[in-house]
């Protein structure tokens, strides 16, 4: 570890804590392959210490009120704000992404506890009434208790927050566990959380460490009545399949392959401007990221004209070096390999731009569009997770639906058309979570859901539909 390198610990009942064991893990900015930081290498005697502390943090925290919660939201968005550039700089440093990227995930992530600060105090239920002959029945929504929230490295922070919103809002206690490689941003939001004592003793908890033991003990404990993943979709069978033992409550947010379906009569410059955001935006380290373009057979060509000086245009560098860079690095050299490995296994494929590692330090991949791929190529049918994308022609309206539809994943696709009826239709027969019309990735909003259909996960991140993971229902009868 450098001698500039920065030590956290884990958020444990109110306190900051080393694991047990005193053991710690390196945590590496991508851009440069440095060292930056150690945190705790918890195991799951650290996860029981977190469950413990939520359990007698628990009955003080049910006796709440829905304002109490929305204030304690409100409070926990201010500290995001007042500390929004800080918090940008350390996610740009270790996501190895672009300021201009992390800059806007902030204002996103407080209008999000925000969003849910209010929910808090309108959570819904069927009007209590006579629907049994001499009885009145009522609905009551009830936290579940203790949850946990598994969060990726591609958006860290971000991340946690759409999982800490509604978990805090339908008053239960959790515990977070932030991926190892990306656990920076998430323990020091809760450093100036807990320097300006915000909140109460094991309410929100932050433990860190790898997928096992640690996320493994937080899908085990029975104390723990729901986990929230995103994740890989082959971590979402494992946490579903363990999570049964126990009939724990899963919501699973997990990976996507976004086609973005191209008609005939869309604009080609502006559907290009569109790949060069939602292809490369995080260098497509993005569930959403528009991957395969489905193009129409008379603008494809042109389209291809247009994409490839936009992809060409993409300013791309270590983020901490200028504003200016618009695609960074990739998370690891073994994301990198792995998106690189794609690449040489697409025979038969021609790589239009890109293809390549770039730089002499840090692991960077090169903005890349790849054409003459076939629906079955593992490179159209598997998420790269990188700054990939790939552009197949169809021949019909009927052929671009099942190509796009024809991937395990369904978390979000976009149409481009002119034509309102076309876009009705394509909206109808995708079956993706999210569908957007002439545009793709950022129009996103606290008040709408996100999240999959098929392998992409089931659940919903943000909105008010997020609320029903993580509160359930109780009828009562009372005899008149
Ligand atoms: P990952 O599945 O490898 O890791 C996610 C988290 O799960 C990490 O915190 C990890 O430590 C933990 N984990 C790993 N194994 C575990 C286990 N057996 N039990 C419990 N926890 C375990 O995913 P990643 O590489 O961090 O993120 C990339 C993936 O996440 C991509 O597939 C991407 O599409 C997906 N993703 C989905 C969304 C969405 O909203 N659907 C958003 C962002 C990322």
């Amino acid at each position: 570890m450098s001698a500039t390198a920065t030590s956290y610990q884990v958020f444990i009942g109110g306190e900051f804590a080393d694991s047990e064991t005193g053991e710690t893990m390196d945590v590496i900015a991508p851009a440069t392959g440095e060292v930056i930081a150690s945190v705790p290498r918890c195991s799951a005697e650290d996860v029981d210490r977190a469950v413990a502390a939520a359990r007698e943090a628990w009955p003080a925290w049910s006796e709440k009120t829905p304002k109490d919660r929305s204030e304690l939201l409100h409070r926990m968005a201010d500290v995001m704000d007042e500390h929004a550039e800080e918090l940008a700089q350390l996610e740009s440093l270790n996501v190895g992404k672009p300021l201009m990227a992390s800059r806007d995930e902030m204002p996103f992530s407080a209008d999000n506890i925000r969003f849910f600060a209010g929910a808090a105090r309108v959570l819904e239920g069927k009007s209590a009434g006579e629907y049994i002959e001499g009885y009145t029945s009522l609905i009551r929504r009830e936290p579940l208790g203790i949850v946990a929230g598994i969060c990726p490295w591609n958006y860290p922070l971000m991340m946690a927050v759409w999982k800490l919103g509604p978990a805090l809002a339908a008053g239960n206690v959790q515990i977070l566990k932030p991926s190892e490689q990306t656990p920076l941003s998430l323990l020091r939001y809760v450093q100036l959380l807990a320097e300006k004592d915000v909140i109460p003793a094991g309410v929100l908890q932050v433990v860190t460490g790898d997928g096992i033991p640690v996320g493994q003990r937080l899908v085990e404990h029975p104390d723990v009545r729901l986990v929230s993943l995103t994740g890989d979709v082959s971590t979402g069978k494992t946490i579903a399949r363990v999570a049964a033992d126990t009939v724990k409550r899963v919501h699973l947010e997990l990976g996507g392959k976004a086609p973005m379906v191209v008609f005939d009569d869309a604009d080609p410059e502006a559907v290009a401007a569109g790949i060069r955001l939602a292809g490369y935006w995080n260098s497509g380290q993005d569930c959403t990221a528009g991957s395969r373009v489905i193009a129409g057979p008379k603008i494809y060509d042109a389209l291809l004209e247009a994409l490839v000086p936009q992809v060409e245009s993409l300013k791309v560098g270590d983020p901490m070096e200028s504003d200016e860079i618009e695609m960074g690095s990739v998370i690891s050299s073994s994301q990198q390999e792995r998106i690189l490995g794609f690449l040489e296994r697409a025979k038969g494929a021609t790589v239009l731009t890109g293809g390549e590692a770039n730089g002499s330090k840090g692991y960077f991949v090169q903005p890349t569009v790849v054409t003459d791929v076939e629906q079955t190529d593992e490179i159209v049918q598997d998420e790269v997770f990188g700054p990939v994308v790939t552009v197949q022609r169809f021949a019909d309206d009927a052929q671009a639906i099942e190509w796009a539809n024809g991937v395990r994943y369904g978390l979000a696709a976009s149409v481009w058309t002119r034509d309102v009826g076309r876009a009705m239709e394509a909206v109808r027969r995708l079956q993706f979570g999210t569908v957007w019309v002439n545009d793709h990735l950022l129009p996103i909003t606290s008040e709408m859901p996100h999240g999959g259909y098929k392998s992409s996960g089931y659940g919903k991140d943000m909105s008010m539909y997020s609320l029903e993971e993580y509160t359930q229902i109780k009828h009562a009868a009372f005899k008149l």
